[in-house]
Parts: structure tokens; C-alpha cells; sequence
């Protein structure tokens, strides 16, 4: 092997460092090397483990000492402990790297929340935890979102395994004394002068090993479909979260269950434009019933019609509103509007039967000319 390296040179700090800068400067490393942020990067494992074991033994005052004093031979060497090796490697210190980052970090900001909980399940495997949520997205129709709906939905969900009844243990087994630590839950550890005493890593500090169910493996929890009926409100629109309490994966060790998320997506209607909760439907008519006015039956999204009235003199691109004919208020009550927007269809010259271009040329004779030919837009 070759000669190790100073733990002040591998932390890239001064001999009379402060505390605060040793761990200032351990963070900047950790974050950089972490084996999770690196994937099969040998280099970067290598020196994670070069970079916590100089700040196991600087960060600690007593060791620092020891270590100021007498360098690496205070720590490997005659009686260097049951572990060979020494410092090598994590398991020399009875912690791992989960364990030396939680005294450091916020687990939430650095890994994001989902990290957490892996990290807990590993560590503390006996308490209660609560499921995790499920989140499965939904697509619907418009007029489904206008009259609201029940589906029934396939979940696939961890559910309590029936075999072990959520224990994770095989069924007639008993806990066996755990081999690393005789059942004591600690291991001392003696490095030259020193005793350290860790919490066991083979048992987590339980003092014995469990006989994993064949079902469910020891998580506690089996993967199944079930179904799951939803009722959807009327009013939903494209993003509308609705929650199903208790319908997530079950939790673990008497742990309460998840909750179950509906994401909604609502189709594109051939028809109507949605925006909130009002609806749009372009109608055309022609230049004559522009002109003179009409009455129109304008379909709705109930299925039924509306009679309206498009006034004399009614331009392109105005807006006709119909109170209450839009979408239910998923929020309040009541309803949006429908919109019709009206577009006058211009026929060209060609498309006109003789008999039309003759009165087109009479009209153009006969029209007033604009008011006012150019207006600001
Ligand atoms: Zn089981
Ligand atoms: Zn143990």
C-alpha cells in the first residue's frame, strides 16, 4: 500500500484549521465526490473515502490530538481491532455513508425527498412509516369534466404481505443472535490508544438478524392491482389534483397508508375552446345575415341548444356571450360562459352564381363607403 496521504493535505486545510473550517471545507469535498452524485466513478469512491476518513479523525478532538501527535501510526498497527485494515473503508468505523452525511446535511435539500426515505427504511427498520403516495393521471372527456364522473381505475399498490402479516419475517422463524455483534447491538473498536464503540451495521443496534419472509422479501409489503373507484367533480380542468386519503401504497410496520392522487387530463374538444370556465365556439354566417341579423340555434355542451340573436350590423369577430352555458365552478358554484365568436364568411367574386355578382355590383354602387376609411387598430 502505498503511503497514506496527510488528512490536513487531503481536506485542503492548514494544520491549525478551525473546527468549522475542517467542516466547512469536508461539506465542499463530500458534495463533490459523494459516490451517489458520481456513479461508477472508481476516482471519485476512492476519494470520498480518502476525504471522510481524514474528517473522522479530524472533526473529533480527541483524535485530531492523537493524530497531530503520532500521525497514521495512532491508528493502524498493533491491535488495530476485530476489523482488518483499520480505517480502511467504511465498515472499519461501524457507520456508513448514509450515517456520516446525516450528521452533516439536510437530507431533504441535498438528495430531494425521496432519498429520505430510502435512507430511513435502511437504517431504521422497525418503526412505523406511512406509505407513499400514488400518483396516476386520469384522461376525461369535456363533457365528463362538464358533468362530472365516476372510473374505476387499476392501481397497482404495496399492500401488506399477507405471508408474513406485514412483519417482513418468515413465518415460524425466530429472530437469530446477530453474529456480528453477539447481540450486544454495539461493536468496540480498538485503534492503537483508542476504543470507539459504534452501533452494529449488520443489525442496526437490534442485536439480532431476522429470517426474511420468501413473499415479500422482509420489506413487509407485496406489490398488487386493485381497483379503485373515483369520483370525479364536475368543473375539473387539464392539472386538477383530487385526493383518494388512504388509497397510496400501504404503510410498513403498522405505519398508515399513502394517499392516492388523480391527476386529470382533459381531451381537446372538437368543438368548444376551453379557457377556465367559460367556452368558445366559433359560428359563421354569411354577409347578408351579418347585415340584416338572424337567429341561430347554437349547440351546448349539455347536448341541448341555445336560441341567440345575432343583432343587425354584427361584425366579424364579435363576441356573443351566453350566460351560464360555460363550465361548472369547480371552486364555487355556478357556471362559466359560452362565447360565440362570430366570423363573417367573405365569398370571393368566383364563387358567386351570376345573379349574386350582378347585386354585389348593385350593392357596391349603392353601400355607403366607410365612415372612416383608416382607424388605429
Ligand atoms: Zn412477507
Ligand atoms: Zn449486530
Amino acid at each position: 500500500m502505498a503511503a497514506k496521504k496527510d488528512y490536513y493535505e487531503i481536506l485542503g486545510v492548514s494544520r491549525n484549521a478551525t473546527p468549522d473550517e475542517i467542516k466547512k471545507a469536508y461539506r465542499r469535498l463530500a458534495r463533490k465526490y459523494h459516490p451517489d452524485l458520481n456513479p461508477n466513478n472508481k476516482e471519485a469512491e476512492e476519494k470520498f473515502k480518502e476525504i471522510s476518513e481524514a474528517y473522522q479523525v479530524l472533526s473529533d478532538p480527541e483524535k485530531r490530538k492523537l493524530y497531530d501527535q503520532f500521525g497514521h501510526a495512532a491508528f493502524t498497527g498493533a491491535g488495530a481491532g476485530r476489523r482488518e485494515g483499520g480505517f480502511e473503508g467504511f465498515s472499519g468505523f461501524g457507520m456508513n455513508i448514509d450515517d456520516i452525511l446525516e450528521d452533516l446535511f439536510n437530507f431533504s435539500d441535498f438528495f430531494g425527498g425521496g432519498r429520505r426515505r430510502t435512507h430511513r427504511e435502511k437504517r431504521r427498520t422497525y418503526t412505523a412509516e406511512r406509505g407513499d403516495d400514488i400518483y396516476q393521471t386520469v384522461t376525461i372527456s369535456l363533457e365528463d369534466a362538464y358533468r362530472g364522473t365516476t372510473l374505476t381505475i387499476d392501481v397497482p399498490r404495496y399492500v401488506i404481505c399477507e405471508r408474513c402479516a406485514g412483519t417482513g419475517q418468515k413465518p415460524g422463524s425466530q429472530p437469530t443472535v446477530c453474529p456480528e455483534c453477539g447481540g450486544a447491538g454495539q461493536i468496540t473498536y480498538s485503534s492503537g490508544f483508542m476504543h470507539i464503540t459504534q452501533t452494529c451495521p449488520r443489525c442496526q443496534g437490534t442485536g439480532y438478524i431476522q429470517q426474511p419472509c420468501d413473499v415479500c422479501n422482509g420489506r413487509g409489503l407485496v406489490m398488487k392491482t386493485e381497483t379503485v373507484k373515483v369520483r370525479i367533480p364536475p368543473g375539473v380542468d387539464n392539472g386538477t389534483k383530487l385526493r383518494v386519503p388512504g388509497k397510496g401504497h400501504s404503510g410498513r410496520f403498522g405505519g398508515p397508508p399513502g394517499d392516492l392522487w388523480i391527476i386529470v387530463n382533459v381531451q381537446p374538444h372538437w368543438l368548444y375552446e376551453r379557457k377556465g370556465d367559460n367556452l368558445y365556439v366559433k359560428v359563421n354566417v354569411n354577409v347578408a345575415e351579418a347585415i340584416n341579423g338572424t337567429e341561430l340555434e347554437i349547440p351546448t355542451i349539455d347536448g341541448k341548444t341555445e336560441k341567440i340573436k345575432i343583432p343587425e350590423g354584427t361584425q366579424s369577430g364579435q363576441h356573443i356571450r351566453i350566460h351560464g352555458k360555460g363550465m361548472p365552478r369547480l371552486k364555487s358554484s355556478g357556471y362559466g360562459d359560452l362565447v360565440v365568436v362570430v366570423n363573417v364568411e367573405i365569398p370571393s367574386r368566383k364563387q358567386l352564381s351570376r345573379k349574386a355578382r350582378k347585386i354585389v355590383d348593385e350593392l357596391e354602387k349603392e353601400l355607403p363607403k366607410p365612415s372612416t376609411r383608416f382607424e388605429k387598430p
